[in-house]
């Protein structure tokens, strides 16, 4: 007898995945699939706190939330600088008892079916030994963008050749062990860790285990659609053959709910469901209705990356000089280190009174959304690029860390949506960029933007690969 699937999502606890895989959880519950969403204590009480999770969900009676200890206190920042200190408190903590967890079978007491397949983020390398220890199968989600993702499982053989760590210090030599981009990747355009002249350091260790362990699985899901990154899948798919490309997540998932009878009306009409893990100020949205279209810089530099005080200064006097009206976001914690309001030129505060709208956390959709917004300043996260490309929002990119320098270099010498001003931070770039954003070379990059996004939207649409692949990962799960 056929058993009944049951799903067991583990997102790494940071906003890009997690709001990845609740919205995968949502389409499952739609489709039938009971699922377990397990995530950290701190991420669940913040989900609480900003968003309905709670009442989206309890229409699924076959959806039900667990919650597992990251290991850390409850007034650790979890971003920037002590980033590190969340994995070194997951392997400590988390590793231990979720192996405990699956060992003992705790998943199934409440929901009466055994798990039949984890879907865990592609990072939590350790839950592979555990599904094989306890005899079920796993699929990875890695949320990541699959070109950063290619980057990490060629690492062994980028050391192996001996391309990685950098002999001498030269950025712009070219790469030639990761198959499909050697006319454009340069050792700048690697993850910044790739720049560590010592292979023994914990995230390179990391993204070893990542490399070893993601084509052992039984599949991997990736928040892409096949028309923006086949040249990657293709040589990807050498190493892992069961690939579901079912991106872009948060367009899929509008599209899927607004067929559903089960979604009331008043949720499909504002179909921005928010799983932010900071409140958001709504009102820019007014703001934005008062701007020119297609004038406005919007800023963000995502959940988890930092600046120092100089750069922000940079950014700013960059922003105020370029003479556009700029949306900026100011998370809590993204500078680091700290000014006196007297030593802010005069110049800056009239132009951010005159032309600025500063906030601590927005509903980055509907903002990119807005008829008014003509650029993305972005860290290029890649939930943030793909979400720019499906609103047709050209791009500057200033990447910091994880896959952000490789999507960067995507986004200005592959896709040519853009501008990459990785690893300069200075007034004059910002100034110039944004210009040639909104006004210079506004027409290439937003038609060249406009004929990605057409291709994103015919993926989600009937019969769209992504669709497909949603489909085909829904008759992989019930059959498992
Ligand atoms: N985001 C948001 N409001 C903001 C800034 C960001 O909702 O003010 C969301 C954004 O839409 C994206 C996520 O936060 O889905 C950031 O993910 P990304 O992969 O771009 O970067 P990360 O935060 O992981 O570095």
């Amino acid at each position: 007898m056929p058993r009944t699937p049951h799903a067991l999502i583990f997102p790494l606890p940071m906003q890009g995945p997690v709001s990845c895989m609740l919205r995968l959880a949502e389409l499952l519950c739609i489709s039938g699939i009971p699922v377990t969403f397990l995530t950290t204590d701190h991420i669940h009480r913040t989900l609480l706190r900003h968003t309905n999770v709670l009442t989206r969900f309890s229409r699924y009676n076959n959806f039900r939330f667990r919650t597992i200890s990251d290991g850390l206190p409850d007034d650790h920042p979890r971003s920037g600088e002590r980033i590190m200190e969340v994995f070194e408190g997951m392997k400590r903590v988390t590793e231990p008892v979720f192996r405990e967890m699956m060992v003992s079978g705790c998943f199934s007491t409440e929901s009466d079916f055994p798990v039949t397949v984890v879907i865990p983020d592609g990072v939590f390398s350790f839950a592979l030994g555990v599904a094989e220890e306890v005899k079920v199968p796993l699929i990875f989600y890695d949320t990541v963008s699959p070109s950063a993702l290619w980057t990490y499982l060629c690492l062994p053989k980028l050391i192996e050749a001996g391309e990685v760590p950098f002999n001498g210090k030269d950025l712009d030599v070219m790469i030639k062990n990761v198959p499909g981009t050697e006319t454009f990747l340069r050792r700048r355009d690697l993850p910044s860790f790739y720049r560590l002249d010592d292979l023994d350091n914990p995230v390179t260790e990391i993204i070893l285990k990542e490399a070893r362990c993601v084509p052992r699985a039984h599949g991997l899901i990736l928040n892409t659609f096949q028309a923006l990154d086949e040249p990657v899948l293709v040589h990807m798919r050498t190493l892992c053959p069961n690939i579901y490309c079912i991106g872009p997540i948060h367009t899929l998932y509008k599209s899927r709910l607004n067929k559903e009878p089960v979604v009331p009306t008043a949720q499909k009409s504002q179909l921005n469901v928010s799983n932010s893990l900071w409140e958001e100020n709504i009102t820019c949205l007014s703001w934005l209705d008062r701007q020119v279209t297609r004038s406005v810089i919007y800023v963000s530099i995502g959940s988890m990356a930092t600046m120092t005080v100089d750069q922000f200064f940079e950014f700013w006097h960059g922003l105020v000089n370029s003479g556009k009206p700029f949306l900026w976001v100011q998370r809590p914690g993204s500078v680091r280190g700290s000014y006196d309001d007297d030593q802010v030129p005069k110049h800056l505060v009239d132009g951010t009174k005159q032309r600025g709208f500063i906030t601590t956390w927005v509903p980055q959709e509907a903002v990119l959304a807005h008829s008014a917004i003509g650029g993305f300043l972005t860290h290029s996260g890649w939930n943030s690029t793909i979400e720019s490309i499906m609103e047709g929002v050209p791009m500057i990119c200033w990447p910091q860390n994880v896959d952000q320098q490789v999507n960067s270099r995507f986004v200005s010498e592959v896709w040519k949506i853009g501008i990459d001003i990785k690893d300069t931070c200075d007034r004059v770039i910002v100034e110039k960029a944004v210009r040639d954003v909104i006004d210079v070379r506004r027409s290439e990059f937003t038609e060249s933007t406009r004929i990605l996004g057409e291709l994103g939207s015919q993926s989600v649409a009937e019969n769209g690969s992504s669709v497909l692949d949603l489909n085909r990962l829904i008759k992989t799960i019930s059959s498992l």
